[in-house]
């Protein structure tokens, strides 16, 4: 099922992210945490991709395929291309349909500075406009409130944001952000520049304080003073700050449902616990 169809209805829809388990695991360690997510009814499910996209690693397509084919939820896969060829994404594309995955994330990826990268694709818009002449999928793309961290400004973000929607992207999901004073001020932007595909907000709820660290320093995401106050107070404190990150989550939640908001994106971070407390305490506010 396409995630187009699922937009338009009268409501926000709610939508989770979750990750590979690490190479040294087996794929089926992931299995009982989708198993518990489903019990939350999101409206889909999407799965990242390594950066490096080898071509040879199916680890996301088959957890993707798991969730649409197993779970009976609708899934979305990722895929970069800053280090693959058009033949590889070829590969990739005929997996998934095989295996009933009508959706794609398409990303370039980050270009990792030890390992020249290949120039079949540029931009993720090549991609997309690639994946929409070589196959029947929905493509979504990735977008950036508080500006991608290689671009001069946001302008030059969203003129680049709206190549991409014209290669064929139908619908966008942010970067994590925690200020939702700054997705308000980019949609707006958004909207001024003709770019009307439905957007969905990425949130992340903050649980230890190491992911505050490595969040804000590989994404640039800034963090109000609100948020920042709580962290502190609760750094020490791995219970009370696992609960005020569910908390602040929620809080920002609300205030962009009731803003009306086309979607939550929920980077679960595979834990179970933290994607239940979101969607028992927004579920009936979608
Ligand atoms: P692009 O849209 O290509 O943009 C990259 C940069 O190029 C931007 O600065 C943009 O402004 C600029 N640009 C775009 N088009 C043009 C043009 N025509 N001319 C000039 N400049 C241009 N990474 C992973 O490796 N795996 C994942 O699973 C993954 N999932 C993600 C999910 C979400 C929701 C988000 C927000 C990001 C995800 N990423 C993932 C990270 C992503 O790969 C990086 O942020 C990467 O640096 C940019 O990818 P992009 O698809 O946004 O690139």
């Amino acid at each position: 099922m396409k995630i187009s169809s699922l937009f338009g209805k009268g409501r926000a829809i709610l939508s989770f992210e979750v990750f590979p388990p690490k190479k040294t695991s087996p794929v089926e360690t992931i299995y009982s945490t989708l198993g518990e997510l489903k019990e939350l009814e999101p409206d889909f499910i999407s799965v990242t991709y390594g950066a490096g996209g080898n071509a040879a690693d199916t680890t996301t397509c088959d957890i993707a395929a798991y969730i649409t084919n197993e779970l009976k939820i609708p899934s979305a896969a990722h895929l970069t291309c800053v280090y693959s060829t058009k033949e590889d994404i070829l590969t990739r594309l005929a997996q998934l349909k095989e295996r009933n995955v009508d959706n794609i994330l398409a990303l370039r990826g980050d270009v990792n500075p030890e390992i020249p990268r290949l120039h079949d694709f540029e931009y993720a818009s090549d991609l997309t406009a690639f994946i929409k002449a070589n196959g029947d999928f929905h493509v979504s793309g990735a977008c950036y409130p508080e500006c991608h961290l290689e671009s001069a400004n946001i302008i030059e973000d969203i003129q680049n944001l709206k190549y991409k929607v014209e290669a064929g992207a139908e619908h966008l999901m942010t970067q994590l952000f925690f200020d939702n004073a700054a997705f308000y001020d980019f949609y707006e932007k958004m909207q001024i520049a003709g770019i009307k595909v439905p957007v969905e907000a990425g949130i992340m709820p903050v649980t230890n304080k190491k992911q505050i660290e490595r969040m804000v320093s590989m994404c640039g995401a800034s963090l109000p003073a609100k948020f920042s106050k709580v962290m502190q107070k609760y750094e020490n404190n791995p219970e009370a700050l696992r609960d005020a990150g569910i908390a602040y989550a929620v809080d920002q939640i609300v205030d962009l449902l009731s803003n009306g908001v086309d979607g939550i994106h929920l980077y679960t971070m595979n834990n179970p616990y933290v994607a239940r407390k979101i969607s028992e305490s927004v579920k009936n506010l979608l």
